[in-house]
Formats: structure tokens, sequence, C-alpha cells
């Protein structure tokens, strides 16, 4: 396939998916870099991710932390938090994303509305306000508020897959694909940045419906996406069941074109180069920034506890050094929030 050849429909995005041409990737790749410097600049934004709590009440059958598997368990104490919100300031990362599983218990919602107020109060020198994402997964409205009202200005929840019924083949039966959505469109009502995206290279996911995934932050009108190769955690029931799914290269190669023809798609959203690539390869972030992403998350989680956030095994990470985009001339947004020009 010819990178003159794209449409940005589905026919187009499906054929481009599924050609595995390298030429080709590599030439779309550079287009969406082009499009990402002329659109949103040549920056990249950093958010400093702080996993509170591999807690969780939901079962999802593809993750590490899931309620039903056996792993140590930990939360972060409020002073953690703080802390290492602290160390985000001081390396000037302008924003911080709390991420944690997903816990629907009074005491969790109140620690984090008390954290996010305090957050905003830290000191950052010239620089505005620490920005803050969270990442808490399906929450009733009124707790979306809560947060929304103490700080909190951007939310992530992936849809996983907006193919509901490859959602259901992933998800244990009591999940809802309509709650997800709804939840979604509550923090845009709410007048949250509401970033989504969904897991590339899924065992039973077709080449038509990662294209469906891409038209679908597109109608959402997503400000910002997140999204990245799924990797088998040896432990869970989508793994355990056999089902096949595209080699560590392929997913690999997923997950850059995604990133690039989303660009191409939406040019002026933020998009980030997920964790997950860089699972898969120790430059993954730098090529996702290469092939259009202006996102990266630096995890600054302490040690001990980032290695028990096990959504797939983590032991090459790197976590936060972003050395390899000063090696590359890429400028890095320092004390900046970055918010999508969307
Ligand atoms: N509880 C929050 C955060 C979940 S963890 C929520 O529900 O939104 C963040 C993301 O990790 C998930 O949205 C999922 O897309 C991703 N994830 C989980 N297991 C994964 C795996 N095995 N491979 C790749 N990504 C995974």
């Amino acid at each position: 396939m010819n990178l003159s050849e794209l449409t940005l429909d589905r026919k187009g995005l499906t054929a481009a998916l599924a050609c595995e041409d390298a030429a080709f990737e590599e030439a779309l790749c550079q287009e969406a870099y082009r499009v990402k410097v002329a659109t949103v600049g040549p920056e990249v934004y950093l958010r400093g991710l702080i996993e509170i709590s591999n807690i969780c009440v939901k079962d999802c059958l593809y993750c590490g932390i899931r309620r039903d598997i056996r792993c140590q368990r930990y939360e972060l104490s409020e002073e953690e938090v703080l802390a290492t919100a602290r160390i985000a300031a001081r390396r000037r990362y302008g924003s911080v994303v709390i991420q944690g599983g997903e816990r629907a218990d009074a005491a969790f919602i109140g620690k984090v509305t008390r954290l996010l107020k305090a957050i905003k109060s830290i000191d950052t020198g010239e620089d505005p306000p620490l920005g803050i994402t969270l990442s808490l997964g399906e929450q009733p409205r009124e707790v979306y508020e809560e947060w929304f009202d103490a700080g909190a200005h951007r939310y992530l929840l992936r849809i996983e897959s907006s193919n509901p019924d490859l959602y259901y083949k992933i998800h244990p039966q009591d999940h809802s694909y309509d709650r997800r959505l709804k939840a979604l469109c509550d923090l845009k009502e709410i007048g949250y940045q509401a970033g989504t995206g969904a897991m590339i290279g899924l065992p039973f996911q077709t080449a038509e419906d990662l294209a469906d995934d891409l038209l679908f932050y597109k109608e959402f009108d997503a400000p910002m996406v997140g999204m990245g190769p799924y990797n088998p955690h040896p432990e869970t029931p989508l793994t355990l069941s056999g089902a096949p799914y595209p080699s560590a290269r392929r997913r690999f190669s997923l997950g850059l074109k995604m990133i690039a023809l989303l660009r191409l798609l939406m040019p002026d959203i933020n998009i980030a180069a997920a964790t997950a690539l860089e699972i898969l390869d120790p430059r993954g972030r730098e090529e996702g920034i290469l092939s259009g992403a202006n996102v990266i998350m630096p995890n600054i989680t302490p040690r001990e506890q980032m290695v028990k956030y096990n959504l797939y095994d983590r032991k090459t990470l790197n976590a936060s050094d972003v050395q390899d985009l000063a090696s590359r001339d890429i400028p890095i947004g320092y004390g900046r929030w970055g918010d999508s020009k969307h």
C-alpha cells in the first residue's frame, strides 16, 4: 500500500491497519509526526503517573490486578501520594495522573477529594499549580462532580473496545458497555477533558474493530486519547483461555500505526504514547512520539508499589526516564499543563 492511496474512512483505515509493509508503516508514521509538529507543535508534555492503589472491584478478564487474581495489594497513603506529587512539581512535569483500580467505598472517594485539594496547593514556584488527571474507573456522576469541584480537570476512561461484542468477550457479564459509555458522557458534560482509548492487538480483534475504535474517538470528539498494545498477563482468564493474539512485533507495529492514523484523523488532540509500548520495545515511547503522540506519562509511583501495579509483566519498565527524548532533540513542555488544543 502507498501513503497516497490512504483514505481516512473505515475501508481506508482498515486497509492501512491490515497492511504489513514496513515501508508503508514508516511513511505513515513520518507523515503523522509531521502533522503533529505542524498542528500541536514540537513539544511533548509530561504527566507524572501516580498509581495510587491496585485494589479493584472489577474483574476484567485481561487485567493483572483484577479482583479475583491473587496478588499483593497496596494502597499509597495520602502522605505518599503528596510526596510523589511534590516530586512531579520539583521536576516541573506540569501535571500528574492519579490512576488506580476501581473503588466504590466512601473512604477512598473522600481520600481522593482531599488529595486533589492538597495537590492543587503544592508550591510549583513560577509555574501554574499542577494539572490533575484522574483515571479511577466508572463512578457515579456525583463522584465525578465532587472530584471535578476539588480540582481534577481531565479524566481517562478507556472504552477498552468500541465493539460491544468484543467488549463483552473481554469483560465479565456484570460489566456494561452502555454504562461505560454513559460514564464517558457524564465526564464530558461535567466539564472534564474526557480521554478514552482501547487496547490494540486483543484476541478476537479484527482490523475493522481497530478502524472502528479510531472512528469512535472521532465520533465521541475526544480531546485526548491514550491507547496501547495489549500485553498478556500469564494468570488472567483471557491468557489462560489460549485465545490467540498477534505477535509482540505485530502488536507494537499496530500500536504505532493506530497513533499515526489517529493523528491524521484528529490532528489537534492530545495523544499519549502508552507505557504498554515500552514493554514491547525499550524505545517504545520515543517511537510513539515519532509516530504522532505528544504526551508521555513518566511513572513516578514509588518503585516498591509500581511493580505491584502489575497490569501485565512490568519488569522491563524504565519508568520515569525521559532522557531518550532529550537525546533526540525533542523539546519537553516543562512546567505547563499542555492541555489539548482541540
Ligand atoms: N481502573 C481504571 C484504570 C485501569 S488500568 C479504569 O478502569 O479505567 C488502565 C488501563 O490499563 C486499562 O484501561 C486497560 O486498558 C489497560 N490494561 C489492563 N490490562 C492490560 C493488559 N493486559 N494489557 C494492556 N493494557 C492493559
